[in-house]
């Protein structure tokens, strides 16, 4: 062997020397979690340039992520003496973009085709249903796109749709007019960038050949999550079922397959296997990634499926630690703790980056990320936006907006037509044209539009004047409720298909509210933290003992009235400042936090799996359900559990809350089956389980976690979960706060006023107490006065007067 390629095999086991060097000849990898799939793979890629036997533009190697792409690519660069950039690596949808861009006229496309997003997609089916004058209730346009979506990943054309009655028919034309106008407007959507490749070289025998012949080798990572398409696309770029097919290198894990919703097929390996006649089926048993109570724990959750091709791991790294187990009583406190030995660990060494945090669902990251916001840490969300940053969070602020502002443009234009209330292009234009002529808002010129347009916007305004009126005397929460519902949000996103995380992020919204009004110091949490010189742009963390930093959000009362803030102007104020520039700056060593799907593929030093609960991981959905593919829902959300858990190299923490804020109520859980399945011998409870506990609290526990708190489903299939009941009541924060408070928890504050109660002002008269919120320096009241309107004065600086 040559230095270059007896170096670039020095690092291998004899498996996996044995996989890299195998002969071009089709080859199914299957092995577990860190067993150097990916290595394998890079490394093939390597030897095959490096010993000659491909050129650079003879292979194609398709990833799951971007992300992946280019670390393949970097450690290629690193690998070998030539200019690697410009190889074909990359994602299915990567790949075929570049196809299409080559081969544009054959496809009949413009050359600067443009790409739709999901959002693009939709509004485009909607213009369709509309021209068609068809009913959106019964062709309902999510559904509709994911027809249509469905349909091209299953290779269909409008012409091959089964026709089997009027519905069909109709979609089938839908369809059609679809195609229509997307090569009309020169766009594509994901599928067609698949689909159009995939027909391309089918139908175009010199094309087929040309690439045929040049693709000597194709390998392709992550192959159990690939779906019938995309697999029919390997086929045809391979040359399968020609004299000379191409060498195809196929890696996967059964036990990761966790798309099974999206279409995936894990039942493609097997078809692999015999219709590419594979000779060198290989398995890595060997796993370096993790120490041996981190693996124990991976093999022994995953040993609950059933369906598996079978595989074994290994480590000869030791147990290591034990994994750590955390109960909180709260999320926010699981956050707390997991913020504290976050710190704790980078204070000891570790980086940043090498720290992750997987959550099954995005909504789980917002109570994480205040957290850490709060602490001053950095951090960067992967494969999603922060929790501020969300499109549909964002939606709903700006109603929040228009309520404390109805001429706030930009929030009007916004929400103007999300949902879509009919207001096309045209006629927002017309009012920013008469806005602009009368210098004045767009709510305000409404009036100014005049025949349909007209009537439309100025219901628009009706629905913002309404929410106005609706939502005065609310409490924070109530008022972000009552918006929820005017708005049309929540009904919206229930008719989508991932529209279930939008609305528990909604959700969330109400809980961020909660938490935030019922935080002590009430706004504090809001401060800008010192910039730190060093780092340009950085927000660097308040060291303890420094000075506090001015609040931002303005809380100061007048001086002469006690007046403050209302709740809600104060929360959107802190709202965009947690959308603001805390995320970590490009190269900042930053905690990683991503959902358990993004992590796919991925390593870290140490990993944190929070909400270990039922009904959140497994999730609720999964665990009653068995999806459209016929897939066990629960057998995926435990491949899911197992794909996170095999991300830690050294430790690994899992955590789970005795209370949750869910859908603005606190919800007692009851911890993951997940967790009794791992052996008990490699856990250390770091809060230990509490054996005995009051009756009075143990009833009063068991009668909330019996009505349900959402967890019926769960509850209703009968399955004895090892529920454990805390053993100290929840802190007062994670009650759900009262409409009125008490008479005690009235004194307890320190003001002895109760809401209902008449009181005298100065100022502003007499007027009856609404709300009352806060205890000592902090508490606050919203009081109705009137013709003077209603008010949030803070009791410290206003003087009242009980009148009753
Ligand atoms: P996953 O299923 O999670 O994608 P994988 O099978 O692709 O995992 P890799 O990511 O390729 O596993 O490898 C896991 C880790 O083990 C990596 O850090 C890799 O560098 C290391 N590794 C793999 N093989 C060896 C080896 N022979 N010697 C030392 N380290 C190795
Ligand atoms: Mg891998």
């Amino acid at each position: 062997a040559s230095p270059t390629e007896h170096r670039l095999l020095a690092h291998l086991n004899p498996e996996q020397l044995a996989a890299v060097t195998l002969p071009a000849e089709p080859a199914l990898i299957l092995a577990g979690a860190g067993s150097g799939k990916t290595r394998v793979l890079t490394t093939r890629i390597a030897w095959l340039l490096s010993t000659g036997q491909v050129s650079p533009g003879g292979l194609m190697a398709v990833t799951f992520t971007n992300k992946a792409a280019k670390e393949m690519i970097t450690r290629l660069g690193a690998m070998l003496p030539f200019n690697v950039r410009g190889m074909w690596i990359g994602t299915f949808h990567g790949l075929c973009n570049r196809f299409l861009r080559a081969h544009w006229k054959l496809a009949n496309l413009p050359q600067s085709f443009q790409i739709l997003d999901s959002g693009d997609q939709l509004s485009a089916v909607k213009r369709i249903i509309k021209a068609m004058n068809l009913d959106e209730e019964r062709f309902v346009p999510k559904q509709v796109t994911w027809f249509i979506a469905g349909s091209k990943e299953d290779g269909l054309r409008p012409k091959d749709i089964e026709i089997r009655d009027g519905q069909t028919q109709k979609l089938a034309e839908i369809y059609q007019a679809y195609e229509d106008q997307c090569q009309r407007e020169g766009v594509v959507d994901f599928g067609e960038l698949m689909l159009r490749t995939y027909e391309l070289m089918r139908d175009h025998a010199a094309l087929r050949e040309h690439y045929q012949q040049r693709f000597r080798h194709i390998l392709v990572d992550e192959f159990q999550d690939t779906n019938k398409l995309q697999y029919l696309w390997l086929k045809i770029f391979a040359g399968h079922g020609t004299d000379s097919p191409s060498a195809v290198l196929a890696v996967g894990d059964d036990d990761q397959s966790i798309y099974a919703f999206r279409g995936a097929q894990v039942g493609n390996m097997a078809d692999f296997e015999r219709e590419f006649r594979v000779r060198h089926l290989v398995k890595l048993e060997r796993n370096y990634r993790s120490f041996g109570h981190i693996l124990d724990a991976a093999n022994a959750l995953i040993s609950h499926n059933s369906r598996r091709l079978g595989k074994e791991l290994r480590t000869e790294a030791g147990p290591g630690e034990p994994i750590r187990v955390y109960e909180a009583t709260s999320d926010f406190a699981d956050a707390q703790w997991l913020v504290e030995e976050a710190q704790q660990l980078h204070r000891a060494g570790t980086a940043r980056s090498e720290i992750a945090v997987l959550y099954r669902s995005n909504a789980q990251s917002r109570v994480i990320e205040s957290a850490l916001f709060n602490a001053g840490v950095p951090y960067r969300v992967y494969g999603g936006l922060r929790f501020f940053e969300r499109a549909e969070i964002k939606h709903a602020l700006a109603y929040l907006r228009l309520v404390e502002n109805p001429n706030d443009d930009t929030s009007f234009l916004r929400v103007v037509n999300f949902p879509a209330r009919g207001i096309g292009a045209r006629s927002v234009e017309q009012l920013q044209d008469a806005a602009r002529s009368s210098a004045r808002s767009l709510y305000q010129s409404v009036g100014a539009v005049g025949g349909a347009a007209g009537s439309k916007l100025g219901g628009f305004a009706k629905l913002v004047d309404g929410l106005r009126e609706a939502t005065r005397g609310l409490t924070l929460r109530e008022i972000i409720e009552q918006m929820l519902e005017t708005s049309g949000l929540v009904t919206f996103y229930r008719t989508e298909k991932e529209g279930q995380d939008r609305i528990e992020n909604l959700e969330e919204l109400v809980n961020a509210a909660e938490a935030f009004v019922t935080q002590e110091g009430f706004g504090k949490d809001a401060v800008a933290l010192p910039v730190d010189e060093t780092a340009p742009g950085t927000i660097a963390a308040a060291r303890p003992g420094e000075p506090e930093a001015p609040a931002p959000v303005d809380l100061q009362p007048d001086a002469e009235t006690g007046e403050i803030m209302s709740p809600l102007a104060a929360f959107l104020t802190h709202a965009s400042l947690e959308a603001g520039d805390n995320q970590a700056q490009a190269g900042q060593d930053a905690i990683q936090l991503m959902t358990v799907h993004a992590a796919k593929g991925l390593e870290f030093d140490c990993v944190f799996i929070t909400g270990l609960e039922e009904g959140l991981f497994p999730h609720e959905n999964a665990v009653t359900s068995v999806n459209s593919s016929g897939a066990d829902g629960l057998e995926e959300e435990r491949r899911l559990m197992y794909v996170a858990i095999t991300r830690a190299r050294q430790r690994l923490y899992l955590s789970f809350c005795q209370t949750r804020m869910l859908h603005g109520q606190t919800r007692y859980n009851v911890k993951s089956r997940f967790l009794e399945e791992l052996p008990e011998g490699g856990l250390k409870w770091i809060t230990p389980r509490q054996q005995g506990f009051g009756s009075g609290y143990a009833q009063q526990y068991q009668q909330a976690w019996q009505r349900g708190s959402g967890l019926s489903g769960v509850v209703g299939a009968g399955r004895n979960s090892g529920w454990q009941p805390p053993a100290a009541p929840p802190p007062a924060w994670a009650a759900p706060v009262p409409a009125a408070m008490s008479q005690s928890a009235a004194k307890s504050a320190g003001h002895g006023l109760r809401s209902g109660q008449s009181v005298f002002h100065n100022k502003f008269g007499e007027g009856v107490i609404l709300t009352l919120e806060g205890k000592g320096e902090d508490a606050r009241a919203q009081i109705n006065f009137g013709r003077h309107g209603t008010k949030w004065l803070a009791l410290a600086v206003a003087k009242l007067t009980p009148i009753e």
